[in-house]
């Protein structure tokens, strides 16, 4: 497996091999729900890149960029044992050498909804690491998990308005055996977090049988509600798939739904959510 460090190796890799690499970018710390972009990206494309940067530009918070776990050993062995072509592993001042710049990509309606409120700047700096890694590597594909749903959402319409070459390719949330959404900031909950963080997964679960069975957005609320009454909520919503907005009745049930969820469960705030066809 390559490793590759600066940005000119990467367009070096993408002048000989982009047009048949599958790319996942990753912040590190890599988990079953990663692996599950790499096997994809295997399956469909003859090369596949893995990059690793915890980037400082899509952290609204300083402790969570201070606390965010990072062990690149680990994360390498798990790559080349995945069979993964070469990992982008570069330094954070390879990245921004004149320092995080100011420029935005705004989509003001969607960025205000679910995580963007209260994470400001945080989809700016996403979609400016991932357009610039884009750029560098020019993949034939690329792969984000369902588990950031907002954030496929909003790196989709990028590359469709910025008309990027590169497909982008969304894939199944994956969970632990209980329901737990995998997540690299998993490993931050003591025992008793880990229990309670279970209250998400069952909330959506539950929320997607009464939408299933015909029951109001109202009584789809209520039910989040009281499934996560024991922890710090930050947004239970259920959405238009489409465009965030929060559903008001039945009457304006949608093809596809998105129901959300985020709270804080010691101090580390979780995400999860259900999609439903
Ligand atoms: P991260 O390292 O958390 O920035 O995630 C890198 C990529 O892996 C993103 O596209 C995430 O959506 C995806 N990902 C993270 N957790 C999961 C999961 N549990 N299931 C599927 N994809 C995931």
């Amino acid at each position: 497996m390559e490793k590759i460090t600066t940005r000119a190796d990467m367009r070096h890799y993408a002048a000989r091999h982009g047009a048949e690499t599958g790319f996942v970018p990753t912040m590190g710390y890599l988990h079953e729900g990663h692996l599950s972009l790499v096997e994809r990206s295997r399956a469909e494309n003859r090369r596949t890149v893995v990059s690793i940067f915890v980037n400082p530009a899509q952290f609204n918070d300083p402790g969570d960029l201070e606390k965010y776990p990072v062990d690149l050993e680990r994360d390498f062995a798990m790559l080349r044992a995945a069979g993964v072509d070469a990992v982008f592993c570069p330094p954070r001042a390879e990245i921004y050498p004149r320092g995080v710049p100011p420029l935005q990509m705004a989509y003001p309606d969607l960025m205000r909804r679910l995580c963007g409120a209260a994470r400001p700047g945080h989809f700016e700096g996403v979609l400016l690491i991932v357009h610039n890694l884009l750029q560098w590597l020019q993949p034939a594909n690329a792969y984000f998990g369902l588990k950031d749903y907002q954030q496929y959402l909003l790196i989709k319409k990028m590359a469709l308005d910025l008309e990027f070459t590169t497909n982008i390719v969304g894939c199944p949330l994956v969970r632990e055996s209980d329901g737990l959404a995998m997540s690299s900031r998993n490993v931050r909950l003591s025992a008793n977090g880990r229990t309670q963080a279970l209250a998400l997964s069952r909330s959506l679960f539950h929320a997607a049988d009464l939408w299933k069975n015909g029951h109001t957005v109202a009584e789809l609320r209520s039910a989040l509600a009281s499934g996560m009454a024991s922890l710090r909520t930050d947004y239970a919503e259920v959405c238009d798939a489409h465009t965030l907005e929060p559903l008001h009745d039945k009457a304006t049930r949608k093809a596809q739904t998105l129901i959300a969820v985020a709270a804080f469960v010691d101090d580390v705030r979780l995400i999860d959510n259900v999609l439903i066809d």
